[in-house]
């Protein structure tokens, strides 16, 4: 098993420390001095197991720490006593090994050791009892190591599972699940920083012809080769998703509606100009139109209503004869009376 500990602790605990998790398994061995020194080492390497001392000050407000963080609270925390010394039937003894296992729990340790260095007259303990103790250590360790695995394992699972909701299995584009889920944040977004906010949503036109000319099949690859096209001509800043069957839309964040218009005029060409080749003896020319919109100050914070605005500019665009882009813009240029 691979694995990284990270050791806190003062000069007393760690050369015998050291000696004894040495063997425990294949793992990258980080030691700090105190738990202040511990926290930027935690934050950056992320350790599976931390390993502190409960008689340093700040041990338990490290733990803490790292169980109020969500993305470091999976880190196995173990505490170790052995300020305490052992094999006492002392009342006052048990009750203080008692609280400080309570308080490391308390504060978010999974598991606190009581490892005495000698016995309550001060002895050294028998080998017998160090073997023991190094076997006691060693277990924890292991257990701490395995509930981090079947987390990790559990987290890796996790982003294939989103990355499939959220995927088109045809195009892999993002979905429409994805949609929902990434405009609200944009919206969002470019009100926190005002900065515009413009979406396009495009449609295939005729497509129902080329499935009933040429089949499904050559409609799924048309599908998926107008995606690839779109794709890779999109700036770093603009998302594309597959909407519904043959539509498609683009949040294009910091964008305004005229830069948008320029955008989906771009596109509509890119589609339009060069046909699609299916194999050798099928080649496609297709266009597609688009309807373009720009956040406005009363839109919802879902996006809803903007998305409906620019799917009423996209029915124009169909309404007008395809292969174009329409938006608010276009409705400015027929009031002012400068569109041909
Ligand atoms: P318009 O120009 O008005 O958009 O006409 P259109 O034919 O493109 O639109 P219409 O809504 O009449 O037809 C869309 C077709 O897209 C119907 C549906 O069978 C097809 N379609 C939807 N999803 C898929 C898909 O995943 N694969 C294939 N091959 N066809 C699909
Ligand atoms: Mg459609
Ligand atoms: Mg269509």
């Amino acid at each position: 098993m691979d694995a990284s500990i990270l050791l806190v602790g003062g000069d007393d605990l760690l050369p015998t420390l050291l000696e004894r998790i040495r063997d425990v398994v294949t793992c990258t061995l980080e030691v700090v001095p105190s738990p202040s020194e511990a926290v930027p080492l935690i934050q950056a390497q992320q350790p599976d197991v931390i390993i502190l001392q409960s008689n340093q000050l700040e041990s338990l407000a490290l733990c803490r720490q790292v169980k109020e963080q969500t993305k470091l609270a999976w880190i196995y925390c173990i505490v170790l006593e052995t300020s305490l010394s052992g094999l006492s039937d002392d009342r006052r003894q048990y009750l203080l090994q008692i609280e400080a296992r309570a308080s490391a729990l308390e504060n978010g340790a999974d598991a606190y050791l009581w490892l005495p260095q000698t016995t309550a007259t001060g002895e050294p303990l028998e080998r017998e009892m160090l073997i023991q103790q190094d076997r006691l250590l060693k277990s924890q360790i292991l257990c701490g190591l395995r509930m981090v695995q079947t987390h990790r394992e559990l987290i890796r699972t996790n982003d294939i599972l989103s990355a499939i909701a959220l995927s088109d299995p045809l195009t892999e584009l993002n979905n429409r699940r994805a949609l929902d889920w990434e405009l609200p944040r944009q919206v969002q977004n470019s009100r926190m920083r005002l900065e515009p906010l413009s979406l396009l949503i495009l449609d295939i036109d005729f497509f129902k012809t080329i499935n009933d000319t040429h089949g499904h099949a050559v409609g799924d690859r048309v599908l998926q080769l107008i995606s690839s096209r779109l794709r890779h001509n999109l700036r770093f800043r603009d998302t594309l998703f597959r909407y519904g069957g043959e539509e498609f839309v683009i949040i294009l964040s910091s964008t305004d509606e005229m830069e948008a218009l320029l955008v989906g005029r771009r596109l509509c060409r890119l589609v339009s100009d060069q046909p699609f080749s299916i194999d050798d003896t099928v080649n496609l020319l297709v266009t597609i139109s688009a309807g373009v919109a720009a956040l406005r100050a009363d839109d919802d914070p879902k996006g809803t209503s903007l998305l409906r605005r620019a799917d009423q500019y996209l029915l124009r665009a169909k309404a007008e004869g395809r292969n174009r882009v329409i938006g608010f813009l276009d409705d400015c240029e027929e009031e002012l009376g400068t569109r041909g």
